[in-house]
């Protein structure tokens, strides 16, 4: 069968698209251009190169995924600016957000209504970040399940001009609000997941070729890990990961395992902090000098303040996830980085 991969380019998307190949799917992507396809074809081996096509879906504000949808069996909805490069939150994050998600949704329905609901299930890329409740802070010994939500409106993220963070938190949840407001209203024949991850790192398929291929998640590690021995280690904001392969492996196990009910599913492997990354790199065996040369040392093994944690029971028992350790995480990850240091 056949899945549409939207976003296909991006950090997370394209795990999930590897993964897909790997599994015998044929998938069609979408991206914004010629240069943006190239990119994911890079990390596909030749074999599975035959089972991927594209469609151009230059905007997700404002264009369709009429295209997009025609003959998919299943969906995963990825794309999403995840960037605090903003001048207006509402237009940069907000609304790409939310009417890219709605988007998705009326036009699978629409195609299912004509084509004898073709389209199973479609999963949706969420965040924790519309689970937290900022205004709770660390929130000691409390472990957030996927009954909370964040209270945060379309109102505060408009006004965050300053805020570019808080904006991001908001697109994400009024998204993932609008995906249950259309279940609700419109019953539509397919069934939806979506997938509640904190910050997300590890190595990119394929690759960094230049800093611009660095999203914003990963950009903190190359960040760390090239600022000079003697810097200062940063605080940590938001003290949970997981990793991208996790991450991918997850939303094909939600998109396999029942097409009967809608789910929401939190994931997280555990905690991690700048200074932690510090010391994986500077006690590392596979991490090269070059790499240690330039990452501070800080304050070897420094805790972290007490957190909350994230219950994610639900996945592990449903759809069978595990979790990659940190450690390995980050050496997957810096050894990359470490091939793009060379490149500049
Ligand atoms: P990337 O920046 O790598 O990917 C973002 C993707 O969305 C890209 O394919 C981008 O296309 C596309 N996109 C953004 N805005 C638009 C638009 N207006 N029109 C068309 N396409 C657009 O980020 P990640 O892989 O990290 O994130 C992917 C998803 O995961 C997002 O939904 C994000 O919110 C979510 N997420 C990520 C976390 C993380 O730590 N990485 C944590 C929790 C959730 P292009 O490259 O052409 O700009």
């Amino acid at each position: 069968s056949t899945i549409l991969v939207t976003g296909a380019n991006s950090f997370i998307g394209g795990w999930i698209v590897k993964y897909l190949l790997e599994k015998g799917y044929n998938v069609r992507g979408t991206v914004r251009s010629q240069a943006k396809e190239s990119q994911v074809l890079d990390g596909i081996s030749q074999d599975d190169r035959s089972r991927i096509s594209f469609v151009y879906v230059n905007d997700i504000t404002t264009d369709s995924f009429d295209e997009a949808v025609q003959g998919v069996d299943g969906i995963i909805h990825v794309a999403s600016p995840y960037h605090f490069k903003v001048t207006d939150p509402e237009k940069d994050l907000l609304l790409p957000a939310i009417r890219g998600t709605v988007r998705i949704l009326q036009d699978a329905h629409q195609y299912n209504k004509n084509n004898q609901n073709k389209i199973k299930r479609v999963v949706i890329t969420s965040s924790f970040a519309s689970v937290i409740d900022p205004s709770k802070g660390l929130r000691p010994g409390y472990s957030y399940t996927e009954k909370d939500w964040s209270p945060l409106t379309y109102e505060q993220g408009v006004a965050a001009k300053d805020d570019p963070f808080t904006a991001y938190r908001v697109s994400k949840v009024c998204a993932e609000r609008a995906v249950w407001e259309f279940i609700d209203k419109e019953k539509p024949s397919f069934t939806i997941a979506t997938i509640c991850e904190p910050m997300v790192f590890g190595p990119r398929v394929g690759g960094f070729n230049s800093p611009d291929d660095l999203n914003t998640s990963n950009t903190l590690v190359w960040s760390l890990v090239t600022s000079g021995k003697d810097t200062k280690v940063p605080e940590t904001h938001a003290p949970l990961e997981v990793d991208v392969r996790d991450v991918a492996y997850t939303h094909i196990a939600a998109l396999e395992r029942s097409i009967d009910t809608n789910e929401r599913y939190l994931i997280a492997a555990g905690s991690w902090s700048f200074q932690e990354i510090a010391d994986i790199v500077h006690e590392s065996s596979v991490i090269p000098k070059a790499i240690k040369d330039i990452t501070p040392i800080g304050t070897k093994g420094q805790q972290q303040p007490d957190h909350f944690t994230i219950d994610s029971s639900k996945a592990q028992k449903e759809l069978g996830v595990t979790y990659i350790p940190f450690k390995k995480t980050m050496e997957d990850l810096i050894l990359q980085l470490a091939e793009l240091q060379k490149k500049l």
